[in-house]
């Protein structure tokens, strides 16, 4: 991977169809190789596809990176238990938009990974927790699931291998928490989605309290080639902690927004010579290498390898991949009060340091940004995410104080300038993402 090519950074292998006439179609999807690695796994037995897919060194793609074979390899065996599937396609981290484009695009590369799964951790029923505002897509989900039981991918006898799998899509009510993952499982067992405690696990005690592998939508579609192709092809690509292609979203001054697919490791700045750079006639001022959740970070990071060992070092996380670009029109202030505000409604309520927290956070924003702080409210601000941080009981907790602490890390002094000044020093319709 070189900045002087940086064509070569593109790994098509999840989009490769996309640009296509009717991608999402099982036509189409079949001319791509469509459904060789499930023929592959059929062959195999089923803790095979687990170690294949183990030694691939596939990490989840929902943010946090967990191996996915190690989570499939958890599941108890002989249990006499049922066992479950549960894909989290609830995408709805802040700039992330790569699970809902790829499962337009391709519902069957979905479909496939499932029918992969379930055939190595023996379940018989798996689900979709989709975000349910994405109506198009859940009308494309299901088309795409009748079309496979039709062709024999789903059901009795799947391909004839005495393996039988049904799959439920379900629709979500648009709850952020319902993304975490076992706020899901309440929300698809029929109640308020809020966390439950950890451990249990899922993979030990999940949806009906049975083990339950709950997997990203991009986690799962990278099954189906990797069977295909094999482990050293998908190691070939990205490093060797983080091997693999992924979906990264770009979005905000950008020239041209959009998911691009990438080896792991890949730089902001060679995607931004990639995709046509920061907007004409501005500079990068701040960017989140993976949702509003994830540490910012600045200009000065332009070189980090978006990997999970690459961003970690660098103090933030790879999350789940969301490159938020920010030239030098916005402000800082007003971008980390637009974040607050989301996590505080979609605060679930269940523990006060995140319910209270946020609250407060959201009151200290807006009058910091209104220019009416006054001395001692950065202090407050810090202190408050620090009661929040590590003392919350889910990640909401954790991502609502990131941005508060990161911002104050890099931009203190853009926050002392709406305290001294008294007001706001950008023009807020020059920045066209907050105006
Ligand atoms: P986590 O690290 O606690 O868990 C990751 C996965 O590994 C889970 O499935 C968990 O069950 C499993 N796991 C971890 N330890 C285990 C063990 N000892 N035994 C069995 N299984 C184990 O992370 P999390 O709290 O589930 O998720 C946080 C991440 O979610 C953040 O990194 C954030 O980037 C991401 N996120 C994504 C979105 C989105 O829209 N995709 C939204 C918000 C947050
Ligand atoms: Fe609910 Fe926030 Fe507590 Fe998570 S951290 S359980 S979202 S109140």
């Amino acid at each position: 991977m070189t900045a002087e090519h940086p064509e070569k950074l593109l790994s098509p292998v999840l989009s490769d169809s996309w640009d296509d006439d009717r991608p999402w179609t099982l036509d189409t999807y079949r001319r791509h190789d469509g459904y060789k690695g499930l023929h592959e796994a059929l062959r195999m037995d089923p803790d095979a596809v687990i170690a294949l897919v183990k030694d691939a060194g596939l990490r989840g793609r929902g943010g946090a990176g967990f191996p996915t074979g190690m989570k499939w390899q958890f599941i108890p065996q002989g249990d006499g238990k049922p066992h479950y599937l549960v894909v989290n396609a609830d995408e709805s981290e802040p700039g992330t938009c790569k699970d809902i484009p790829l499962l337009f695009a391709n519902p069957h590369v979905l479909i496939e990974g499932m029918v992969i799964a379930s055939y190595a951790i023996r379940c018989s029923h798996a689900f979709i927790y989709l975000r349910g505002e994405t109506v198009p897509v859940l009308r494309r989900l299901q088309a795409a699931v009748a079309e496979a039981y039709q062709a024999g991918y789903l059901g009795k006898d799947v391909l004839g291998s005495g393996f039988d799998l049904d799959i439920t899509v379900h629709a979500g009510a648009g709850a952020y928490i319902c993304g975490e993952e076992t706020a899901l499982l309440d929300s698809l067992e029929g109640r308020r989605g809020q966390p439950r405690l950890r451990p249990p696990f899922p993979a030990i005690a999940g949806l009906y309290a049975c083990p339950t592998v709950v997997n990203n939508v991009e986690s799962i579609a990278s099954v189906p080639s990797i069977l295909h192709r094999g482990k050293e092809w998908f190691r070939s690509m990205g490093s060797e902690k983080s091997p693999g292609f992924t979906l990264y979203s770009l979005s905000g001054h950008v020239t041209n927004p959009g998911q691009y697919e990438a080896p792991l490791g890949v730089t902001l700045r060679q995607l931004l010579d990639m995709t046509g750079g920061v907007r004409e006639g501005h500079r990068l001022k701040f960017w989140t290498p993976g949702g509003s959740s994830t540490p910012m970070f600045t200009d000065q990071h332009l070189d980090v390898p978006l990997d999970y060992e690459g961003v970690a070092a660098a103090g933030s996380m790879l999350g789940t991949k969301a490159l938020q670009v920010f030239d030098e029109t916005t402000c800082v202030v007003r971008a980390v009060t637009r974040w607050t505000e989301f996590y505080a409604h979609e605060s679930c309520g269940k523990c006060t340091p995140c319910r209270e927290g946020t609250y407060w956070l959201v009151q200290l924003l807006r009058r910091i940004e209104d220019g009416k702080g006054v001395e001692g409210d950065l202090e407050k601000l810090n202190d408050i995410a620090d009661n929040i941080n590590g003392k919350s009981f889910c990640a909401l907790g954790d991502g609502a104080a990131s941005p508060i602490f990161s911002s104050l890390q890099y931009f203190r002094e853009e926050y002392e300038q709406h305290l001294r000044e008294g007001r706001c020093p950008f023009d807020p319709a020059a920045s066209t993402v907050w105006a």
